[in-house]
This record gives structure tokens, sequence and C-alpha cells, in this order.
């Protein structure tokens, strides 16, 4: 249920370049445009993407029509689509993989979409297989394409971004090799053993290509690593940030989750009893038609603080650094800091000092 409810909300994500300093006279580059500002649908989540590009600001500098992309937004989803391409992988792998048919996939993932209250269409689940084919066909077409060479050639080369993505949890990888500077897929391909050599097998097309790579791009593996050193042996090759960072966030992330799933077991049971509690006596002294205002008050305000509390049990993380626990404890802190007050206040009240006892305690917990 709180899956459902996470997936529903549209993230936005804005995106600058990996790649931060000028290649040519290393200053620092400068946003100069918005390459693309669009919702992508991925297999988890809405995203709204604004791509920001990048220039060198030095009018004098031999770099300065180079327009630096963000390889991150590149991988995201192909030009022109809204569908991600972790999607246009999937389908690819569930038809020419698992041999499943046009219909049985558009079931599958119209499944899935329930989830992120988005449809998909037979005519799209086409569309995006189409789309798949041609990615593999990219390797083999970029080779002939003298336009393209010729951006390559004014930017002196190429930064090579190297993206593994697995469709499903199984053994196989999907690698996408692109060019950051240009956005151009240079070649994708099935992988099923990342070893050092499979993966210089992976990289051999782009060799062939013999044009200069300025600098690589890839996520952590140690494999990838040692492929490209041996390559590229003085090519700087940088992690990407993204996966750096996700990497290195994922130990507190994951306690985090763990302390935030600990407290709301510990607490959610006992926030709803109470509430439904409270709820249940204000409803009979409303009934009983007495005059009972001052004591309608204090359990309305009881409920609101029980929904209150029910609200912090249910807030959500967002990884790498958005920690559910720690807000969770901070908005129960408020609430208790709250209750205190009231405890302060209203000791001449009846029935006041006595309620708030109730997640006054439970939020002694945290
Ligand atoms: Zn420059």
């Amino acid at each position: 249920m709180n899956k459902k409810k996470r997936y529903n909300q549209v993230i936005k994500c804005i995106l600058r370049p990996e790649v931060t300093d000028c290649l040519e006279c290393h200053r620092r580059l400068q946003r100069c445009v918005t390459i693309s500002d669009r919702m992508i649908i991925t297999l988890t989540q809405v995203i709204r993407v604004v791509h920001c590009g990048y220039r060198c600001p030095q009018e004098s500098c031999p770099g300065r029509k180079v327009l630096y992309r963000s390889a991150e937004a590149d991988a995201l989803a192909l030009p022109g689509f809204t569908f991600g391409l972790d999607i246009v992988l999937e389908v690819g792998h569930l038809h020419l993989r698992e041999h499943k048919t046009v219909d049985e996939i558009h079931h599958s993932l119209s499944q899935h979409f329930v989830l992120l209250d988005q449809t998909i269409s037979r005519r799209e689940i086409l569309f995006l297989f189409e789309a798949y084919a041609a990615l593999l066909r990219a390797g083999t077409e970029v080779i002939h394409d003298e336009a393209w060479k010729e951006q390559v050639r004014r930017n002196k080369g190429i930064v090579l971004s190297i993206d593994g993505i697995q469709p499903d949890k199984g053994n196989e990888t999907i690698y996408l090799l692109r060019d950051v500077l240009t956005g151009r897929i240079l070649h994708a391909d099935n992988v099923t053993e990342s070893t050092k050599d499979r993966l210089k097998a992976l990289l051999a097309p782009v060799v062939a290509l013999e044009v200069p790579v300025i600098g690589v791009i890839s996520d952590a593996q140690p494999t990838e690593l040692q492929a490209v050193a041996e390559l590229w042996p003085d090519v700087p090759h940088q992690i990407c940030q993204f996966h750096a960072i996700r990497e290195a966030g994922r130990l507190i992330y994951n306690a985090d989750h763990q302390v935030k799933t600990d407290m709301r077991i510990r607490m959610q049971e006992r926030t709803h009893t109470y509430r439904h509690e409270w709820h249940r006596h204000l409803r009979k002294v409303e009934e009983s038609k007495e005059e009972h205002e001052q004591e309608i008050t204090q359990f309305q305000i009881l409920e609101e603080y029980a929904a209150t509390v029910e609200g912090a049990l249910n807030i959500d993380g967002l990884k790498p650094f958005g920690y559910a626990g720690l807000e969770m404890q901070e908005a129960l802190s408020k609430i208790q800091t709250s209750l205190e007050k009231l405890e302060k206040g209203g000791s001449g009240q009846p029935n006041v000092q006595e309620a708030p006892d109730a997640p006054q305690d439970d939020c002694e917990l945290t």
C-alpha cells in the first residue's frame, strides 16, 4: 500500500553533466540551456526530468562549442520517448529472451503500471520493441555515420559512458555504450558474465571506431575499471557520481531503513488502536446529547494527535539521502514537544492531563 502511494508521486529530478570542467581550458562549465524538460515513466517511478546543458564560459576557448550533457539523463530514456530505456529493455528482453508474445508483454506491463497509475497500449509495446531492435543495430550504424564523426572531430574525441542495466534480477546485464558529448549510443549488447575479458570484448566496437577517447564514465564495478584501464591506460576514468553516491550512501540508508521499520512496527498498531478508541468515545459523547463540549474538543484534539503520529509513521525515504527514520524521529519529536506544552498549559482542565499520556508514552520509544 505504501508502495502505491510513493509511486503515485511524480519525482522532480534536475540532471547536470557529469563532466564539470571544460576539457580544453579546465574552466568551470556554466549552465547555458535546458536540453529537455519532460516526464519519463520508468519501471519504478514517474520522473519529471530537467536535463541541463552546460558550456565553457570562456568566449575564446576552442572548446566553447561543446555542449555538455548528463549521461544519466541520456540513460533514462531515448530522445522523444516518454517510456524509459529500462522499459524498452524490458520489452526486448521479454520478447527475445523469454519468447513472450506482445499480448503477454502488454498484460504483464499493464499490471505493473497499475502501481504507477499509468497505462500502456499494445501499439506502444510494438513501438518500444522497434526501439529495442534499433538499439541493437546502433553499433553497426555509427561506424558509417559521417556527420556524427565530424561532430566527434570537432569535440576532439568521445567521452565514453558505460552503463549496465539489469532488466530483472537475473544474471543478464544489458550494456549501453554512449558518447556523453553527442549523446549518441555507440553499442548495446547483452552480457551474462561481467568478467574483464567479456567487457573488453563488449568494448571492442568502440575501439574499432578509431576515435580518440578523452574520458570514460562508468559505475564502480571492478571488472569495468580493469577492462577500461587495459584498453585506454592513460585516459581519465570517472566513476558516475550517481552510482558512487548511491553506493556510499547505501550503508546508512539501509541502517536508517531498519530503524524506521522497527519504529513503525512498535508504534503503528498501538497508535491505530488509540485512534480508534478515541474516535469511538467521541461518537458516544456526541450522541449523548448532553453538554459535553469540552470533552468533545479534547477527543477531537487527541484524535488529531494520533492521526499526526500515524502520518509520521508513514514517511518514506528516498535514496540516497532521504532518510525516513530521521525524518520520522524529527516529526515525532515535534509532536512530543507539542504534547508537553499541552500538558503544562492544560493542567487545570479535566482529562487533558491524563489523555495525552498515551501517545506521549509511545513517543518516548524514539
Ligand atoms: Zn574552455
